[in-house]
């Protein structure tokens, strides 16, 4: 471990500073061979660091936390969590560091964290490690996510360690480099409660509200407003999660943020074929965190959050509760009125129109959708095709097409606006088969359809040719899905 005395990089410690109680400082462990598989350039430059650096050996170092600037320090941080309904007291970064905030060219502070950065004093009987193939999936899906409009953390690189590691076979050892607004989550709330420390959670709710939601700094019950805008946050998270066919996996307490952004990238998947039933994860077994879910999963953790933030909304207990239980009412109707919107413009509806004209529409679609499990990204795509009077492909992709062109012609009726469907209907999203060929290849060192992958993924709206394969569902022969714990 070493110094870095590149002028670029400066890396503030603010919260390894202020939170002492909730961070251990903490290095990586010495990566033998490191070997760059992915580096995001754009986002470097957001954040002012020069690629050219970052693809050197002294990079390299950095990102993979072997040599930090001399100011930093690089911290685990504590946090306790809900993992399928069961409360963890003390969970942590196991296998994760963050080393440090730095300034976005927006005027906001970043975490820089790390991913796979060896054992912590919070590793348990994990190992401390991460490999090649989950650190990628997080990288791929989370920057889709982030070019298809929806709140995530950001994936900065992906680095080969050159150490082996155990899994199911011996497998090659990487660490993400994850940026985002920070890594405060419903499960970092829940650990300063139960540190039963009034003034750390203060601490902690004044900090959230500095760098998330500063309006709640003005009003009258400035923890009750912060509680408020971490409902609406993830009410729309949860709406776009929805409407793009994201389903996350693992929505335990401590995966879900107090920025709104989605974080996390385990065993999450894209939906192919229409299903609200699906789960992708193969440890989840009684489909607690299945497509439809979601919505309910969410406003569940809000309520854990609720609890731990109860003695700062009032003096009197009783009156804590009515704040909290009337704060939380808000989140199905902000939802419901996120994903109708959203599923208007998916149809390209004006909004305003009446919503007894439209919520019909939509669930007679929804109906038709499931039952033909058709598959649900190239569906509303084909739809805009519709919209303009070709109506085959999408009708192609039903079971009933007679209740289709029924359902077409009252559709139309409303003068949807094709042009306003392709900005919000992706063409291209990660979908299982091809994330799984890219991390194949990238595993086995081509990192040659990652970066075709990657390409697609950057223009989701923009139909471009040559990319055909990467807007086609998954053919017959790659089966039913499953994914793994990003372990
Ligand atoms: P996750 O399911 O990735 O959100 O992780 C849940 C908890 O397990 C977190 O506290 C992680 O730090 C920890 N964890 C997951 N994998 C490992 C590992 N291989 N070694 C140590 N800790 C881990
Ligand atoms: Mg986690």
């Amino acid at each position: 471990m070493s110094d870095i005395a590149h002028s670029s990089v400066t890396l503030d410690g603010r919260f390894a500073r202020e939170f002492k109680e909730m961070a251990i400082p903490w290095r990586a462990q010495e990566a033998p061979d490191p070997h760059l598989l992915v580096l995001n350039e754009d986002l470097a430059a957001e954040l002012g660091l020069d690629p050219v650096f970052l693809r050197s050996p002294e990079g390299l170092l950095l990102l993979t936390g072997n040599a930090v600037p001399a100011e930093a320090s690089p911290v685990a941080q504590a946090y306790a969590g809900h993992q399928f309904g069961w409360y963890a007291p003390r969970l942590g970064d196991g296998r994760a560091l963050l080393l440090g905030e730095i300034a976005h060219a927006d005027g906001q502070l970043r975490d820089i964290h790390l991913k796979g950065s060896g054992r912590t004093p919070f590793a348990r009987n994990g190992d401390g490690q991460a490999v090649v193939g989950p650190m990628l999936r997080e990288y791929i899906v989370s920057e889709s996510m982030h070019a298809l409009n929806i709140p995530t953390t950001r994936s900065l690189a992906v680095v080969a360690t050159g150490r082996p590691v155990q899994r199911e076979a011996l497998l090659p050892g990487a660490v993400l480099t994850r940026v985002a607004g920070s890594h405060l989550r419903v499960g970092s709330f829940q650990y300063a409660r139960s540190a039963d420390d009034t003034g750390l959670l203060r601490r902690l709710a004044d900090y959230a509200i500095a760098r998330h939601h500063r309006a709640a700094a003005g009003a009258g019950n400035r923890y009750l407003a912060l509680f408020q805008a971490v409902v609406s946050a993830q009410a729309t998270l949860l709406a776009r999660w929805m409407l793009v066919g994201f389903v996350h996996g693992v929505m335990n307490t401590d995966n879900m943020t107090i920025s709104g952004e989605t974080i996390d990238y385990g065993p999450c998947a894209f939906m192919d074929g229409f299903d609200p039933a699906v789960v992708y994860s193969s440890i989840d077994e009684s489909g607690r965190y299945s497509y439809r879910n979601q919505p309910v999963v969410a406003e569940w953790n809000l309520a854990r959050l609720a609890e731990s933030v109860l003695p700062l909304l009032h003096d009197d207990q009783e009156q804590a509760v009515d704040l909290a239980v009337e704060a939380l009412s808000g989140f199905r109707p902000q939802y419901s009125d996120a994903w109708s919107a959203g599923m208007n413009a998916k149809l390209g509806l004006r909004q305003g129109l009446d919503a007894e004209l439209t919520s019909p529409l939509v669930d007679e679609l929804m109906t038709l959708l499931q039952e033909s499990r058709a598959d649900y990204t190239s569906f509303f795509r084909h739809l805009g095709t519709a919209a303009r009077g070709q109506a085959e492909a999408a009708r192609g992709q039903v079971l009933d097409p007679a209740r289709f062109d029924a359902w077409v012609r009252r559709w139309r009726a409303l003068a949807p606006d094709a042009d306003a469907m392709d900005r919000v209907n992706p063409v291209y999203i990660p979908r299982n088969h091809l994330v799984e060929e890219a991390l194949a290849a990238a595993t086995g060192g081509n990192t040659g359809p990652l970066e075709r992958l990657m390409d697609a993924l950057a223009a989701p709206f923009d139909e471009r040719p040559g990319l055909e394969r990467y807007a086609a569902p998954a053919p017959e022969s790659f089966g039913p899905y499953r994914t793994f714990c990003g372990t």
